[in-house]
C-alpha cells in the first residue's frame, strides 16, 4: 500500500465508495504536513499570516500603574467612609506628562485617563463624581478602594509568552504586538497554491462562447476564495480533457506549488480517465463523500504538493472548498488552532426536504426574526445553479443521519460573511 493509502486506511470506519463528511476530513487532516520555512516581515505586512515564534514581552503593557478616568487621583486612606471628604487639589497628570511629586496626606491630583498614577495615590475617582471649588475638591462616599486604576502589566506582562507559534495574525495581534513596540515578526512563509481547471466543454473569458461551451467560472470563485485566504495562487487556466495537455498541466503546477487544486474531472464518467495519469505522477485516491453537493472529490498528492480534485459543479467547487480545501490550507499554512468554520444554530422557518445517509449543504438565507435567528432556502438547490450561492448568506448544514426537517425545527447554519 502506498503512502496516503496507508495514512487515510487507519481513519474508523473509512470507505472511499461512502466516505462520511467527518471520515473525509479526519482522512485530510492525517496527510497534511505544514510549511516550515519563515520570514520576517513588517508588521503591517503580517495581516493574515501564521505567526512562526513566541511573542514575549520585554515591557509590561501598561508600563506603569495609570488611571482608567478622567478624575482625581486620591490615596483611600483619606476618604471618609460614611460622609463626605475635602482634598487639596496638589497638581496634574496628563497623558504622557506624569507628576512629579508624591501625593501627600490630604491632597489629590488631577489625573486625565492614561496618565500615571502619581506615587502614594491608590484610588481614582471620576470627575463627574465631584465637587471643585478652587483648590478644594470634595468627594461623596461609596468610593471603593483601588478603583478606576489599571495596573501596569495589566494587559501584557513582562516575560510571560503572549502568542505562540501557530497563532493567526489578525487586526488584535497586530495591535497586541504593536504595543510591545515590536515593529517586524516571524511568519510562516505563504503557502503557494496552483490551480486549473479542466473541460473540453470550458470556454475563458474573452473567447467567444461555441455551441455546448460554457464559460469557466470556478477559476474565479476558487481565486476570489484563495485570495481571502491569503495564499499564493498561480492559476494555470483551462486545460483541455487530453491526457497530454493534463500531466503537462500537474507537472507545471505541481512544481512549485505546495497544493494543487483542479475542478472536473473526478466525476465517474470521468475520473476512470484522470486515475492513470495521477498514478503516474503521484497518490491519489478517488472519494465518493456522502454529501450533498460535492459528491466527488479526489484527494492525493501530485509530486511533492497534496492535491484536491474538486468537483466540476460551480456550487460543489465552492462547498468541497469551504468544507475540505480551506481547513486543510489553513494547517498547511501552520495554524494549530482549530480553524473549523463554526456552527451556528437556527430555526427553519419551512420544511427543508432531506434524506437521511449524506451531509447536505443548501443555501439559506439567514435573518432575525423577533431576537430569533431563522433561515429559509434560497430556491433552487442544483449544484450548477451558482445564483443559490450569491443569494444566500449561509450553508443550512443538515447532517449526515438527519430526514426531512419541519418548519420550527432548529438546524445548524455555516455563515459565508467574515470567516473566509
Ligand atoms: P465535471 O465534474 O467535469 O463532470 O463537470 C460537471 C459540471 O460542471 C458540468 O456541467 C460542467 O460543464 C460544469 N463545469 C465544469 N468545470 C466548470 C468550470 N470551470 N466552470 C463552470 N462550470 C464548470
Ligand atoms: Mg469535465
Amino acid at each position: 500500500m502506498s503512502e496516503l493509502a496507508a495514512i487515510v486506511s487507519c481513519v474508523d470506519g473509512y470507505d472511499p465508495d461512502a466516505l462520511p463528511v467527518d471520515k473525509a476530513r479526519q482522512a485530510i487532516r492525517a496527510c497534511l504536513r505544514p510549511v516550515q520555512e519563515t520570514e520576517r516581515v513588517a508588521l503591517r505586512a503580517a495581516l493574515g499570516r501564521v505567526l512562526a515564534e513566541d511573542i514575549v514581552p520585554a515591557i509590561n503593557v501598561p508600563a506603569h500603574d495609570n488611571s482608567a478616568m478622567d478624575g482625581y487621583a486620591v490615596r483611600a486612606a483619606d476618604l471618609d467612609r460614611a460622609g463626605e471628604s475635602t482634598l487639596r487639589e496638589a497638581g496634574a497628570a496628563l497623558a504622557g506628562r506624569p507628576y512629579r511629586g508624591r501625593l501627600g496626606a490630604g491632597e489629590c491630583v488631577r489625573v486625565m485617563t492614561g496618565a500615571v498614577l502619581p506615587a502614594g495615590a491608590d484610588t481614582v475617582v471620576m470627575q463627574e463624581m465631584v465637587r471643585v471649588d478652587g483648590d478644594r475638591v470634595t468627594i461623596p462616599p461609596g468610593q471603593k478602594t483601588a478603583q478606576n486604576v489599571r495596573y501596569a502589566g495589566e494587559d501584557l506582562k513582562a516575560g510571560v509568552p503572549v502568542l505562540r507559534p501557530g497563532a493567526p495574525l489578525r487586526p488584535a495581534e497586530l495591535g497586541l504586538i504593536a504595543s510591545l513596540g515590536l515593529g517586524e515578526v516571524r511568519v510562516r512563509r505563504r503557502l503557494r497554491v496552483a490551480l486549473f481547471a479542466t473541460g473540453d466543454e470550458l470556454a475563458s473569458i474573452g473567447e467567444p462562447l461555441r455551441e455546448g461551451e460554457v464559460y469557466d467560472s470556478n477559476r474565479y470563485t476558487l481565486h476570489g476564495m484563495l485570495t481571502r485566504l491569503g495564499v499564493e495562487i498561480d492559476d494555470l487556466g483551462v486545460v483541455r480533457d487530453d491526457p497530454a495537455l493534463l500531466e503537462a498541466a500537474f507537472r507545471r503546477a505541481a512544481q512549485h506549488a505546495d497544493v494543487v487544486i483542479t475542478t472536473g474531472g473526478v466525476s465517474v464518467g470521468e475520473a476512470d480517465f484522470v486515475k492513470p495519469l495521477t498514478a503516474k505522477l503521484g497518490e491519489v485516491l478517488f472519494w465518493k463523500i456522502a454529501m450533498r453537493p460535492g459528491r466527488p472529490m479526489a484527494f492525493g498528492r501530485i509530486g511533492d504538493a497534496m492535491l484536491f480534485g474538486l468537483p466540476g459543479n460551480p456550487v460543489a467547487v465552492m462547498v468541497t472548498f469551504y468544507e475540505f480545501v480551506r481547513d486543510a490550507l489553513l494547517c498547511l499554512s501552520g495554524r494549530t488552532d482549530d480553524c473549523a468554520l463554526p456552527l451556528l444554530g437556527a430555526i427553519a422557518a419551512d420544511p427543508i426536504r432531506k434524506v437521511p445517509g449524506r451531509t447536505e449543504y443548501q443555501r439559506g438565507i439567514v435573518h432575525c426574526d423577533a431576537g430569533i435567528w431563522k433561515v429559509r432556502i434560497t430556491g433552487q438547490q442544483g449544484s450548477g445553479v451558482l445564483r443559490s450561492m450569491s443569494e444566500a448568506n449561509c450553508f443550512v448544514v443538515l447532517e449526515h443521519a438527519r430526514g426531512r426537517v419541519e418548519a420550527g425545527e432548529f438546524v445548524q447554519v455555516q455563515l459565508f460573511d467574515g470567516l473566509i
